[in-house]
């Protein structure tokens, strides 16, 4: 019997995978217009590069990488650019965007563009075309991936981790791309492998996925040292260290990344959206989102131009049901709730969850019980109800003390909490403040 891999503490929310889970992939239609912000990755903004009346093909790039740390965002759709404005962005604040009307004849067909053969690109060409292409971690946290690529010289990378444990609740986007499309997960394996020169994969799936570790395994590369491993279904699994603890044993320590410990994760998603790059010459300009919650009359996975509105993603799954409540960006777990119908799909999107008045907590918290619940749930070993007190006290130096920035806003201590205090979701606010506190101090 296979070992139990897996890490201490974490919760078991209800899974609620079976509602979209059987839902093949299957693309929408193009909707009336998209809307892409400049914003759409951790990094600097891309730089605007079109004007309002000009007209784009699908592909072309509306806004250039600002430095390393960024990347371009391209046209989903061939259209006019009907104006760069100030758009509602799923982050909850108004972010430019570049609005564009969808040509209703047009064919959607992309320029004809040559394709790179990464087998004849040297590992720096192969990290180049990756960020012209737009890519970014499609997990949820949208890195740039071309970053993730380029691992400082004086740094060893021994391990290539794939992540495909999407331990999230409702998703199965990961999951439909490992059951549909395992060939392209392992040529973006490949291609990963070549870019870090890397010669050991490890690829992990939760437990409750076996028709996705069947297809996986079923066609593994027999040239290679890509080994595939089920683990045990636990929340948060699919974070990075969570993932790094479970296959290797390895501890990444606190403030560092996973590179100071020989190992690369990249998301499932990602692996294939590089592949595609490579197989089609097009820019990630689309991407597959599950849609699901008992709010959706019809559950689906699907493909779906990025800067798409989420009205024209809940009208192609049927519209809403009577008893649709709230709306979320994510999973229930790390997802951002939703106020508007208008806010786009962005490439980090990795699922719009319609949460009927049943599947919603209520909002009202009591004080502190002392319980421990939190202590006990938390991945990283913090102590979310002192930092929660320090955080509403305003005590901000001492928060950091407490290493607030090494909380994961997973989310594990909201959810065991008995007086339904929002910890993470203050521990997310409280790390913007120090942030913007600090930049003050620093101008
Ligand atoms: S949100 Fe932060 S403090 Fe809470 S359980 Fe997750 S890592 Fe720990
Ligand atoms: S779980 Fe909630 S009530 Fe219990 S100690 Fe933590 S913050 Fe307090």
């Amino acid at each position: 019997m296979s070992p139990r891999l897996s890490f201490r503490h974490g919760v078991h929310p209800p899974e609620r995978k079976e509602l979209s889970a059987a839902a093949k992939i299957r693309r929408m239609p193009f909707p009336s217009e998209v809307v892409l912000p400049l914003s759409q990755h951790t990094g600097k903004p891309a730089r605007l590069i079109v004007a309002e009346g000009d007209r784009v093909e699908r592909g072309d790039k509306l806004g250039v990488a600002e430095g390393f740390i960024s990347s371009p965002v391209h046209a989903s759709a061939s259209g006019t650019v009907a104006g760069i404005d100030l758009w509602p962005h799923p982050d909850g604040t108004y972010k430019p965007a570049v609005r564009i009307t969808v040509h209703p004849y047009s064919a959607q067909a992309p320029r004809p563009r040559i394709v790179p053969h990464w087998e004849d690109l040297a590992p720096g060409g192969i990290v180049q075309a990756v960020q012209d292409a737009g890519v970014v971690g499609l997990g949820g946290a949208a890195f740039p991936t071309h970053v993730k690529l380029s691992p400082p010289k004086d740094v060893q990378i021994d391990t290539l981790l794939i992540n495909g444990a999407e331990c999230e609740p409702y998703l199965t986007t990961d999951h439909h791309i490992m059951l549909e499309y395992p060939e392209r997960v392992h040529l973006g394996i490949r291609i990963m492998m070549r870019a870090l020169s890397v010669d050991r994969v490890m690829i992990g799936i939760e437990r409750n996925k076996p028709d996705a570790i069947e297809a996986i395994r079923a066609t593994l590369p027999t040239d290679l040292d890509v080994t595939v491993h089920p683990l045990t279904v636990k929340y948060p699994q699919g974070a990075e260290k969570m993932l790094i603890k479970a296959l290797l044993g390895r501890e990444v320590p606190s403030g560092k990344l996973p590179l100071h410990v020989g190992v690369v994760v990249q998301n499932v998603g990602s692996v294939a959206a590089i592949a595609e790059v490579f197989e089609t010459g097009l820019p990630l300009i689309e991407r597959i989102v599950t849609v699901s919650g008992r709010g959706i009359r019809q559950p689906s996975n699907l493909i779906v131009p990025v800067g798409t509105k989420v009205r024209d993603l809940i009208a192609a799954c049927d519209g809403l049901t009577e008893d649709a409540h709230e709306i979320v960006f994510g999973g229930p777990m790390m997802g951002a709730p939703q106020a508007s119908l208008d806010v786009p799909i962005l490439k980090g999107t990795t699922g719009v969850i319609v949460l009927s008045r049943d599947e919603t907590k209520p909002k009202e918290s009591y004080a502190c019980i002392r319980c421990g619940h939190c202590l006990d749930a938390c991945p990283v070993f913090l102590n979310p109800q002192l930092l929660g007190q320090l955080a509403l006290a305003g005590r901000y130096e001492e928060t950091e003390a407490h290493h607030i920035w090494d909380c994961m806003l997973c989310g594990c201590c909201s959810y065991v909490c008995p007086s339904n205090i929002p910890l993470s979701q203050l521990f997310q606010v409280t790390r913007t403040a120090i942030g913007r506190l600090k930049a003050l101090a620093a101008a």
